[in-house]
């Protein structure tokens, strides 16, 4: 698929003429103009309203040197960032990433994404994202902390529960949240749900460390009962094993699957009796190991370096969990070879476009990340919720909102990509879906939202 419509495709060639190179922001950009020709079609006033070019710029960027001492008393310093992309359906809402790669486009492309996302799960939560180019790994504690802390003495100023509400993301848990939670607690004099994904002790909600993978599950599940499946007996590969995709594989187990390979950074996993998240769980979140140590812990198992080969192992249902781009060509014509059935996307980006395309053509069904792993920031909409109500829901009744959430945003996927004659591209569904709430709010408040 190309921008068949010449505005957007106008738009788009102003907007990488007139930014420095930013490859995953625009690689996010394109994937959303391409499905929305048809609305330009029949909506001309979103058009004159200007809408599309103010939704691909941010209202605005934040950047801020982090400034932090380690164990030894050695002073570095870490770039740290705040993406306020989009607050027309509520305050901006999205995570923060530590990792070393992260810069400008990586925080732009999740905050764009995190605009659509949002609005589809029918909650009140704008878009935005931060992070830093800050490695978490081989840290201490002590460490972590006082970055956390010196990150957190700069976004203070520009975040509060009614403007701006940060969470967790790549190589941000329960750990940094809480150091943040903290800091900028202390700073602002007040507790409020400023930040999501908090410990249960401060005001986190049950099922939020469950929920992306949770909804992923329950979108999967949904999509493939709309065309005769399930997960039942299904071999399901889950690439990961952080958040996301430990909960992936609890959740596709309980619904019959089989889940047969996980990976992380340096390699993976393959288990043909199935792989137990509880020792993915201990490996890499309680002991802070490698995954190639389940070999030592699990007979039968094999360990391969390098992630990409992950891909190549026959399985019926692909939910890459781990990180952006992660599924290229290569990888989607090694699934479609190997008769995948479904491919849902935990991870946000996780498959390039020309692998989006192949799956396309192919007919496996793909869920697109937007609507797929929308489970966890729904679930911090409902934190959000509990902490403005002083209340605290049950597991069970946090989990059956996230359920229905997940129901819905496949419902609005399906019957929107239908509506606008592109009946089974989820894609399409997602994006359309997503953009038309977002454009109306924007719409309806003037140039001035
Ligand atoms: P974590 O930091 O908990 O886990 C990331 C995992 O991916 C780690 O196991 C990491 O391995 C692994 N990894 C990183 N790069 C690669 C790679 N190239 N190949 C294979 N494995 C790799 O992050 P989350 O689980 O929270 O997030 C994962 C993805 O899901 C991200 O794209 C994030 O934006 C998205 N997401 C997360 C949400 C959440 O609620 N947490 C919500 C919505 C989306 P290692 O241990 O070696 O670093």
């Amino acid at each position: 698929m190309a921008i068949k419509n010449e505005y957007l495709q106008n738009l788009f060639d102003y907007l990488k003429a007139h930014t420095e190179p930013q490859p995953e922001f625009f690689q996010a950009v394109q994937e959303v103009f391409e499905t929305l020709s048809p609305v330009v079609d029949r909506r001309p006033d979103l058009v004159k309203a200007g809408i599309f070019e103010q939704l691909v710029e941010p209202d605005r960027v934040i950047t801020f040197r982090v400034n932090w001492t380690d164990d030894q008393g050695k002073v570095h310093f870490n770039r740290g960032y705040r993406v306020q992309f989009n607050n027309a359906i509520g305050p901006y809402k999205g995570g923060c990433r530590f990792h070393p790669s992260v810069n400008l486009s990586i925080l732009k492309f999740l905050g764009f994404e995190q605009i659509f996302k949002n609005s589809l799960t029918g909650l009140p939560m704008g878009g935005g994202k931060g992070g830093a180019d800050f490695d978490p790994r081989g840290k201490s504690d002590a460490e972590v902390m006082r970055f956390c802390q010196s990150f957190m003495s700069e976004l203070w100023k520009y975040i509060g529960p009614d403007t701006d509400v940060p969470a967790g993301d790549i190589g941000v848990g329960s750990r940094e949240v809480g150091y943040m939670f903290g800091m900028y607690k202390k700073l602002q004099g007040e507790f409020t749900g400023t930040i999501t994904g908090k410990s249960l002790y401060s005001g986190g909600s049950l099922a939020r460390t469950e929920a992306t993978g949770f909804g992923l599950c329950y979108y999967t599940d949904e999509m493939l009962k709309a065309n005769g499946s399930g997960f039942e007996g299904k071999k399901v590969i889950v690439s990961g094993s952080g958040n996301v995709a430990t909960y992936a594989n609890r959740k596709a187990t309980e619904l019959g699957g089989k889940v047969i390979a996980m990976s992380d950074s340096d390699g993976y996993i393959y288990d043909p009796n199935g792989i137990d998240y509880k020792v993915i769980k201990q490996i890499k979140e309680v002991e802070r190991k490698r995954i190639s140590e389940y070999v030592n812990l699990v007979p039968g198992a094999e360990y391969h370096p390098g992630c990409k080969g992950i891909w190549t192992i026959p399985c019926d249902i692909a939910l890459p969990c781990a990180t952006q781009n992660e599924i290229d060509l290569t990888g989607a014509q090694a699934l479609i070879k190997n008769g995948v059935q479904a491919v849902s996307e935990g991870a946000n980006m996780p498959t390039t476009l020309e692998a989006t395309r192949a799956f396309q053509e192919a007919g496996v069904l793909f869920g697109p990340a937007k609507a797929a792993n929308a489970g966890g920031v729904a679930t911090s909409g409902l934190e959000m919720t509990q902490n403005s109500m002083r209340l605290s829901w049950s597991f069970d009744e946090v989990d059956e909102k996230l359920h229905g959430i997940m129901k819905n945003i496949y419902a609005a996927t399906a019957n929107t990509a239908a509506e606008y004659g592109m009946a089974g591209n989820l894609v399409a569904g997602a994006n359309i879906a997503g953009f038309l709430k977002v454009a109306e709010a924007m719409k309806w408040q003037g140039c001035a939202f």
